[in-house]
This record gives structure tokens, sequence and C-alpha cells, in this order.
């Protein structure tokens, strides 16, 4: 029976060696094309403020990011300085919209995939690959915004996911402590967000007797996936490991466990205590294996454990069977979101299975059946749900050894 969330996947699976042919012939073209297409469909800028709200997720400052990410790879070496000075135009625009609609929204102030801190990371990012002096007043706002985020409750629906909360704040950080090779935010800074997210955590846990030593909820809802959930959280603790006291180090190696214990059949469902449906089972970056993989990655990176690395191949597997998303092309929950993971377990394994597999996903964007049957796109610019997550996916697959998720890399 045909699923209503994926296509059934009819390409063979790896036999040993990667098809000859000149991808990259094949690739560039279409990734400069596109992001023509993108760029044409960027709405006017002067006067309407509105086009600049959305952040990272669905906004223009995620196509943004798109461009310079373009910029940096070598293959689209000539398109640079257009690429840069097109970013540079929209990002300004969003940082405007920061500036003078942003500031009465305390709820997005600081946050990273909706808000200002994502905004301010992208524009420090794109303003100093243009060399622009501009860029130190940027990061210095940036920086700023880690006071809103210091108190245990400083947003009503939960202070602590990767959209809004604490957990989003030290990604950015992330971003910009990898591509600008430094250290943003202050160690004091650093080890008072993660005291504030384990304190948030533990007093949840304690609270609502949860088996987990650390738990959190978003409006009301203990999710447990990338998108808002504990996995997401846990990973960006990790992230800022040597900042941790020994004890609660402890808790986030119990708490990943326990998390490792939710798995069914190789996904997670969108909450803690669901079971999962197979009929209407989520195989999504935002809610199941396709995005908690990451958490695992980074847990193997500092353990080794080879259960932490067993888990992220089963989160392949199953993406391999389920992650033809009908959904769209996107990240969050479209096929290039299914085929980062395999781009991920290339960059963990280094077997070459996982370059075909990300191959025979990207071949499949450019399908008659993924066109006809897929959802259509709300906007095609959007980093997470449009064309510009899609561009930055088939960008890292031209580079596969520095392919990484966008705005959410393990290896820093
Ligand atoms: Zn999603």
């Amino acid at each position: 029976m045909e699923s209503k969330r994926c296509f059934a996947n009819r390409f063979d699976d790896y036999a040993g060696s990667l098809p000859a042919g000149q991808h990259h012939e094949a690739v560039v073209p279409w990734v400069a094309a596109t992001i023509e297409r993108i760029l044409q469909q960027v709405p006017p800028l002067e006067g309407g403020l509105a086009a600049a709200a959305g952040g990272l997720y669905g906004g223009l400052a995620g196509m943004a990011y798109m461009l310079y990410h373009a910029a940096r790879c070598p293959l689209l070496a000539p398109a640079r300085d257009t690429y840069l000075r097109a970013a540079r135009r929209l990002i300004d625009a969003c940082v405007r919209y920061e500036e003078e609609w942003g500031e009465p929204d305390a709820d997005t102030r600081a946050a990273f995939l909706l808000g200002g801190a994502g905004v301010y990371a992208v524009a420090a990012l794109v303003y100093q690959a243009l060399g622009l002096p501009d860029f130190g007043r940027l990061l210095g706002r940036f920086r700023e915004l880690s006071q809103i985020c210091a108190p245990v409750t400083f947003l009503e629906c939960g202070s602590d996911e990767l959209f809004v909360g604490r957990a989003g704040y030290l990604c950015a950080a992330l971003v910009l402590k990898q591509k600008l090779g430094m250290e943003t935010l202050t160690p004091g800074q650093i080890r008072s967000i993660c005291q504030a997210i384990l304190e948030s955590g533990k007093q949840y846990a304690v609270k609502k007797r949860k088996p987990c030593p650390l738990m959190y909820s978003y409006y009301g809802t203990e999710y447990l996936g990338a998108a808002h959930g504990l996995s997401s959280i846990l990973q960006m603790l990790l992230s800022y490991y040597e900042y941790l006291q020994p004890a609660d180090q402890e808790l986030v190696w119990q708490s990943i466990d326990f998390l490792m214990d939710q798995e069914q059949n190789s996904n997670w469902p969108p909450e803690l205590g669901e079971t999962i449906k197979r009929e209407s089972e989520l195989v999504h970056w935002c809610h199941g294996a396709p995005g908690i993989a990451y958490l695992f990655a980074k847990a193997y990176l500092i353990s080794k454990k080879p259960q932490y690395l067993d888990t992220c191949i089963r989160c392949g597997e199953l993406t391999w069977q389920k992650g033809l998303l009908k959904k769209g092309p996107g990240i969050c929950h479209g096929v290039a979101g299914s085929a980062y993971v395999f781009l991920l377990l290339y960059r963990l394994t280094g077997n070459s299975k996982y370059i075909y597999r990300s191959q025979r996903f990207a071949e499949f964007l450019f399908t008659e059946e993924f066109k006809a049957g897929s959802r259509a796109l709300e906007n095609i610019y959007s980093l997470y749900e449009g064309f510009s997550g899609t561009v930055c996916f088939l960008i890292d697959l031209l580079q596969p050894n520095q392919a990484e998720f966008p705005l959410f890399s393990i290896f820093v």
C-alpha cells in the first residue's frame, strides 16, 4: 500500500561502487540556476519590512545564509561576490526589521530560528565574509542577547528548545565559533546559559516526576525530536561539554541513554510516551530519527561508545526506507533533510554507501514522480521548507567531507 507520508524507495541499494558519471557537471549549473530563481522571488525590501520577518526558518535571513554557504563553495567561486552582495541586501533588511520591529516582541529577540539571535549571527557571518567593519557591532548585538535568555524561565512557552529557546542561542554561538574560528561568548556567559538549561530541566523533571533527570516542554508538550525537543537540547549541552560540571555531565549522559531507550523500531515518537503508529509515523528532521541522529552522532564523537554510532546507523536505515518524503524538497520535513542523514553517516564512517544513498535522494528530487506527488511550497526560498535548504544540501553533496546539516554542526 502507498504511504501517505513518503514515496516508495525503488532505488537499488549500494552494490559496492558509485555509479560513474559527471555528478559535478550536472549539479553546479542546477544550483546556480536555482539560486537565480530563488533570488527572483524575493519580495520588495524597501518599505515592506514584513518580508524580513520569519527568521532563519522561513524568512529572508535563511536565504541569506544559503547565499553565504554557496559563496564559500570553491565550485561556485565565480559567483562568490554576487552571492555575498545579495546576502547582505537581504540580511540588512532582516536586521532593520529586528531593530525597528523586533524590540517589543520579547519572545523572539533571543530566538535562533525564529528571531533576532539567528539574524544577528548570519549578519555577522556575511559582513565578515565581505570584510565590512560593522561586523563587530553585529557580534556585539548577538552577545547582548545572552542576558535575555539567562533567567531560568525567560519564556512562558518553554525556555530551552532550539527555535526560540536557549539551545537555539547556544547553537547560534556554535555556528559563529565554527565559521569565524573564535568564541563570541565569554566562558562565563556560556556557563551561565548551560546552567540555566540544566536547572530548568532538573526542576521540570522533579515537578512532573519524570523518569529522566532532565526534561523539558514547549507549549505544554514534551517533545523528543530536533525541532523543539529533548534531543537538540542535549546535543547543545554536549557541544559545550567542557563547560559542564562532572555531576552535570553525568546527568546529560543519563538523559541521552533515557532517550535511547525510547526508540521504537529505529524511530522516536514526537512526544514522550507516545506509541508510534505505522500509518502516521513521522520520519522527519523535526520529529523523528533523521533529527535525533545528530544527538547520537555527537554522543559517539565524544564518548566513542559504539552503541551511539549503531543508533545513528539504524536512523540511516529507516531514513533510506521512509525518507522520500511527500512534504517537499526541504530540510525540516523534506527529502533534503532525509538525505543529510546519509551525509552525516558518511562523515562518521567514511562508507561510500552513504554517498550513494544521498545521491539517489538528490536524483529523486528531479523526477516527475516527486514533482507531481509532493506538496506545494508556501515559499520557495525558505531555508527549512523551501529550496534554500535543498541548495545547501546539493552544495554539500559536492563536498561531502565538509557536509553538515545547515546551522546544526556536530563537528565543532
Ligand atoms: Zn518539519
